[in-house]
């Protein structure tokens, strides 16, 4: 919408359907009363809480108060985790029957669901993501992971017919900070389930409710290091990958770190998966149902903020609709609430942190200085914290920054198109490809377009939607390697 008179109808329809403050929800906070935790955390090593030294804080990032101190490992710390865990499997873990991992694996599960309420509280305290999605998507879904691979455990010859499959040994696993307690289940519930033990980093920004998870460990009686969680920096990480012990490692986070760790990795017996940065096409066609698509372009870039890897971050929709739709996506990211991540109302949170926050200025000053047009919710931001107000810009070029890096925040790039050759090549010019979504009423059109995208994960008539039986992961440099279902048992085993 580029002309005057456009701006002014958008305008007026706005003005036709927004009240002001009339139509406000009261606030509604989730209560923090009950949940528990330190104030100081160390490491956890051998099925115990060790400490550690040159503590960093946690923050609130919707707050900015901190939250707790954690330890950075060392080389030394990491190396005693490793022999935890080397011990745990050669002396216990890789020798019991399979039906008895199963066990203690379907027993985290169910603890994680007896506690939901609490990691949900501390996940979003620790990093910013609403209350209602960390309570309906991302605690449900990390129970649902440990329950899933529960099942495999005692079955993983049926999950390879004609192959014999057996452990590997150690995995070494580093996760990032926008879905932390889902990227530990996403790591941890295969690699039990395969018979492997595991030394795992959270991210620095986010290690709270991984420490919550230690504690779910010993409580399900877990044998002593068979899960080890050593809390630090990337230097943490880096060392957990050099460790000469490791049989695995399993990174989740940015290309950038993926390509150094693949780096130092080279020339070893180690294996690996990544599962890396992301810029997700979202196709819309004319003949789509607009609504429905605008909600899911709506859930596509601004569930948790837009930290989603496979976020729908690139808008392409076709010319005869592109007016409407970026009308009703107005309109729409006008009723976003963003604010205070515990209130139950609110849609947006706060962005993880100050780093992430400046991250995002910048890319979408570009997109300004690039000659995109801007458009925002005019909601208000709360005066402390790190939040971002729903962006999305029109405009855009092939050529923008804005269309091609990653930003991982509430920022929406919209390009048109005319035919579907020309949605497939703009969704497919990226150095990227993790995810795409297609809305269209034509199935034969969902499924021809879907499968010459060349994505891991292609939703058709929806967007971010995730199941701990269907497989995810990238290609070109969103990685490669696939985690849930029975494809993210794989890279666990060996299988001959
Ligand atoms: P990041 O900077 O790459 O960090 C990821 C993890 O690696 C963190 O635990 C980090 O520690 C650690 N790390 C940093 N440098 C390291 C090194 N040299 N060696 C080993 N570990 C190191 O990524 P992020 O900013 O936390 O996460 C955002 C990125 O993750 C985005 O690009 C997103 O697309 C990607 N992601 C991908 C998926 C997927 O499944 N494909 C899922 C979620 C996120 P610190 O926390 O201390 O930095
Ligand atoms: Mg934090």
């Amino acid at each position: 919408m580029t002309t005057k008179t456009n701006e002014q109808a958008h305008s007026r329809d706005m003005a036709g359907l927004l009240f002001g403050d009339l139509w406000g929800y009261a606030p509604s906070p989730e209560s923090t009363d009950h949940v528990r935790y330190a104030q100081r955390y160390g490491h956890f090593i051998n099925g115990r809480f060790v400490e550690g030294k040159d503590h960093f804080p946690s923050i609130n990032p919707a707050t900015e108060e901190v939250i707790a101190e954690f330890a950075a490992a060392d080389e030394a710390e990491v190396d005693q985790a490793v022999q935890s865990a080397r011990a745990a499997y050669a002396g216990v873990w890789g020798k019991m029957k399979p039906a008895e991992r199963a066990k203690y694996i379907y027993r985290l599960g169910r603890l994680i669901q007896e506690n939901a309420r609490e990691l949900a509280i501390l996940e979003s305290m620790d990093g910013g993501k609403p209350i209602k999605e960390s309570r309906d998507v991302d605690l449900p879904l990390v129970a649902a992971h440990f329950l899933y691979y529960a099942g495999w455990a005692d079955k993983l010859h049926y999950a390879f017919p004609g192959a014999t499959v057996s452990s590997i040994g150690v995995a070494g696993q580093v996760i990032p900070w926008n879905f932390p307690l889902l990227m530990a289940a996403w790591k941890l519930a295969p690699a039990l389930a395969a018979g492997n033990s595991v030394v795992l980093k959270p991210a620095e920004t986010t290690p709270l409710t991984a420490m919550k998870l230690a504690e779910l460990c010993q409580e399900a009686d877990l044998p002593a290091g068979v899960v080890n969680i050593v809390n630090g920096a990337g230097r943490t990480g880096a060392a957990i990958v050099k460790h000469p012990d490791i049989d695995k490692v399993a990174f989740t986070g940015s290309t950038e770190v993926g390509k150094i760790i693949q780096r130092a990795i080279a020339g070893t017996r180690k294996r690996l998966t990544l599962e890396l940065g992301g810029k997700g096409a979202n196709i819309i066609f004319e003949d789509a149902p607009l609504d429905q698509a605008v909600e899911g372009i709506i859930q596509g870039i601004f569930f948790n903020q837009g930290h989603v890897c496979c976020a729908g971050s690139r808008l392409l929709v076709q010319e005869s609709v592109a007016k409407e739709v970026i009308q009703k996506l107005r309109l729409r990211m006008e009723s976003l609430r963003v604010g205070d991540p515990l209130d139950k109302n609110t849609d947006v949170g706060a962005i993880n942190s100050r780093a992430q926050l400046d991250k995002i200025h910048e890319l979408v000053q570009s997109g300004i200085d690039e000659g995109a047009h801007i458009h925002q919710s005019t909601c208000n931001l709360p005066s402390r914290g790190f939040f971002f107000r729903p962006t999305v810009f029109t405009e855009v070029s092939q050529s923008h920054r804005i269309a091609q890096e990653e930003i991982f925040g509430p920022v929406l790039s919209v390009l048109t198109f005319r035919t579907p050759d020309e949605a497939l090549k703009k969704a497919n010019n990226s150095p990227y490809g993790l995810s795409a979504g297609i809305w269209s009423d034509k199935g034969s059109k969902l499924f021809s377009v879907a499968g010459a995208i060349r994505a891991g994960v292609v939703w058709g008539n929806t967007y971010n939607q995730f199941d701990p039986a269907s497989p995810f992961g990238g290609y070109k440099e969103s990685g490669f390697g696939r985690e849930g279902g029975l494809h993210g048992l794989k890279p666990y085993l060996e299988v001959r």
